[in-house]
C-alpha cells in the first residue's frame, strides 16, 4: 500500500509498505476522510519524539472498516467508523487506573503516526477495534466528523483538565482548531466570561461565534495585563492552554486565581524547562493546579462527542477552511499545516 511518511527528522515522502495485518481484536480501515495537525508538524519538523524512519503519518480520520479480527463483536466490514486519534490498550493497569492514554507508558496510547503507521496510507490498523473505533452517526457528514478524531477531544480534554464550572471566569490560550473546541467546550460547560487569545481574525471570530466574551491579542501587549485589566486584578478561575510555547504557564500562573486551575493541551515542541514565577505561584502554596494532559481517546468518548454534532450543539463544519479531494491530496493538506497561511484554520482531505 501507498501512504505519506515522515522519512526522518524534517524529511517527508511517499512511500509503499506491506499492507497491515489484522490480529484477532483488531480492524483494518481504509480512509474515508483525513486530516493533518499541528502535532505532525511537531513530529516531523521539530523531531519532537525523536527519529522516526518511514512512519507513515496521521492521527485523524474517518473511514471504512475493510477487516476486522474473528474475536470483534460489534462492527463488522463495509462499517463507515470515528477513529480517535488515541486508541489504548484498554486491559492494561494504566487504563484501569483512569489513564488509558498512558497506557504501555507514557503518552503510549497515541499509537497512530507516534509508535506506528498512521492514517495518511492506503490502510491502517487499529487495535482493539470495538474499545477503540464509533460508528460514524447516520447523516453526519465525514469531512467535519474527521474533529472528532482529535480536535474535539483534545480541546474537549482541555476544559476538563481545568474543570471549567459554571459561571467561571475562563481564559483559552491559543485558539487554532483545539483551542477553539477548549472554547466550545467552555461554553457548553458554563464559563461567564471567556478570554480567547490569539491574533488570526478569522480564528478570532470563530472564537467569539463558539462563545468567547472577549478576544486578547497576545501581539497587542502582555496577555496577563490584558486579562487582569478585563478582571478589575482578579484573574481568571481556569486558563486552558491550547498554544503558546513553554512561557505559557508562567502567563498563566500569573493571570489564574487562587485556587485556580491550568489545563494544558499543548504539545510543547521545544524548549528545555517550563519556569514559572515563585512569587505569583504564591511561593509554592497559592493552590494554583497545573495539569497537563494528552485526551484519553477509545470509543465511548468518540460516539458521545459525536452526538453533540448530531444535535447540532457543537458545529465543526465553520473549522474546515481548505478542502481537498483525493489521497494524493494528503502531502498538500500537511504542507499547508506546515506552513500556516493566515487563512488557514483546519484542512480536511476526502478521498
Ligand atoms: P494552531 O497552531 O493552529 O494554534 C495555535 C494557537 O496559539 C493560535 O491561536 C496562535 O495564535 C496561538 N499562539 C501562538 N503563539 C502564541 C503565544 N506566544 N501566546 C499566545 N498564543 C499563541 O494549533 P492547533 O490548534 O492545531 O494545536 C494546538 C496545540 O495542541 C498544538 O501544540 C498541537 O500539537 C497540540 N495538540 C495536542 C493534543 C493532545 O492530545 N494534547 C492533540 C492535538 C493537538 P495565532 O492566531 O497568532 O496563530
Ligand atoms: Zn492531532
Amino acid at each position: 500500500m501507498k501512504g505519506f511518511a515522515m522519512l526522518g527528522i524534517g524529511k517527508t515522502g511517499w512511500i509503499t509498505k506491506k499492507d497491515p495485518e489484522c490480529g484477532p481484536l483488531d480492524a483494518i480501515v481504509k480512509p474515508i476522510a483525513v486530516s493533518p495537525c499541528t502535532s505532525d508538524i511537531h513530529t516531523v519538523w521539530e523531531g519532537a519524539l525523536g527519529e522516526r524512519k518511514d512512519m507513515i503519518l496521521g492521527h485523524e480520520a474517518v473511514g471504512e472498516i475493510v477487516e476486522v479480527g474473528n474475536l470483534v463483536k460489534t462492527l463488522k466490514r463495509g462499517d463507515r467508523v470515528l477513529v480517535p486519534a488515541i486508541t489504548p490498550n484498554w486491559g492494561s493497569l494504566e487504563a484501569q487506573g483512569g489513564y488509558s492514554m498512558h497506557s504501555g507508558g507514557m503518552l503510549a496510547g497515541w499509537k497512530f503516526s507516534n509508535f506506528k503507521d498512521g492514517v495518511f496510507g492506503e490502510l491502517f490498523h487499529v487495535n482493539e477495534a470495538d474499545a477503540n473505533l464509533g460508528l460514524l452517526p447516520d447523516g453526519l457528514d465525514p469531512a467535519p466528523a474527521v474533529m472528532l478524531s482529535d480536535m474535539v477531544p483534545t480541546g474537549f480534554h482541555g476544559a476538563e483538565l481545568a474543570d471549567v464550572q459554571y459561571g467561571d471566569k475562563v481564559c483559552v490560550v491559543g485558539i487554532g482548531p483545539v483551542g477553539l473546541m477548549s472554547v466550545a467546550a467552555a461554553t457548553l460547560r458554563g464559563a461567564s466570561h471567556l478570554f480567547a487569545v490569539g491574533s488570526r481574525p478569522d480564528c478570532c471570530k470563530l472564537a467569539k461565534e463558539y462563545g468567547a466574551t472577549d478576544i486578547i491579542n497576545y501581539k497587542e501587549g502582555d496577555i496577563v495585563q490584558q486579562v487582569m485589566d478585563k478582571t478589575h486584578g482578579k484573574g481568571v478561575d481556569k486558563v486552558i492552554i491550547a498554544g503558546g510555547d513553554c512561557d505559557t504557564f508562567d502567563q498563566a500562573i500569573k493571570m489564574v486565581k487562587p485556587g485556580g486551575r491550568i489545563g494544558n493541551v499543548n504539545y510543547l515542541g521545544s524548549g528545555e524547562f517550563v519556569r514559572f514565577s515563585r512569587v505569583q505561584s504564591g511561593c509554592g502554596m497559592g493552590h494554583k493546579t497545573i495539569v497537563g494532559g494528552l485526551m484519553p481517546g477509545g470509543r465511548l468518548r468518540v460516539e458521545k462527542l459525536s452526538s453533540l454534532m448530531v444535535t447540532g450543539r457543537l458545529d465543526c463544519s465553520k473549522m474546515l477552511t481548505h478542502k481537498f479531494k483525493g489521497f494524493e491530496h494528503i502531502e498538500d493538506a500537511l504542507m499547508l499545516m506546515k506552513d500556516k497561511p493566515k487563512d488557514l484554520i483546519k484542512p480536511v482531505v476526502v478521498i
